[in-house]
């Protein structure tokens, strides 16, 4: 970051001002010309932690775990999408619901495999 010139405020912001004014806390005002945000993503549903499913924190958030067949750390259950993987996309959340679908498909014909 540095290398690129980039300035990593520790100081929490207070609040936003105008377009994309942000007041520290130390009441500095920095102007921009705009903002964008990084969210924290956390499952929408309290089930996969009341299953015992283990959670791992990432810098986008909590995620559940899963294996390369998309199964969690509680055999049967599977999970994909934002819920499951990084990055969030529209598209590789599509991918990882077919391969996921695949998965849990073999795991019930095949369930020795
Ligand atoms: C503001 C914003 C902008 C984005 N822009 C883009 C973009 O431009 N391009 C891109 O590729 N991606 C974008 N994304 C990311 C993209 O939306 C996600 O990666 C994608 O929607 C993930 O799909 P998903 O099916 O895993 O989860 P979701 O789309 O979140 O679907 C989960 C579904 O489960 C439902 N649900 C939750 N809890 C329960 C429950 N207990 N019971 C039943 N249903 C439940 C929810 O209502 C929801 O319908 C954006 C995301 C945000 C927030």
């Amino acid at each position: 970051m540095q290398g690129r010139g980039v300035t990593v405020e520790e100081r929490p912001i207070d609040r936003i001002e105008n377009e994309a004014d942000v007041l520290l806390s130390d009441r500095r005002r920095l102007p921009f010309a705009g903002l964008f945000t990084a969210t924290r993503c956390v499952p929408a549903s309290p089930l996969p932690a009341a299953m015992g499913c283990a959670l791992d924190e990432t810098p986008m958030g909590l995620q559940i775990r899963t294996d390369a067949a998309q199964e969690t750390t509680v055999p049967g259950v599977f999970a994909c999408g934002d819920a499951a993987s990084l990055p969030h996309s529209v598209s590789l959340a599509v991918g990882s619901g077919a391969m996921t679908g695949i998965h849990i498909h073999r795991s019930l014909v095949w369930p020795e495999r």
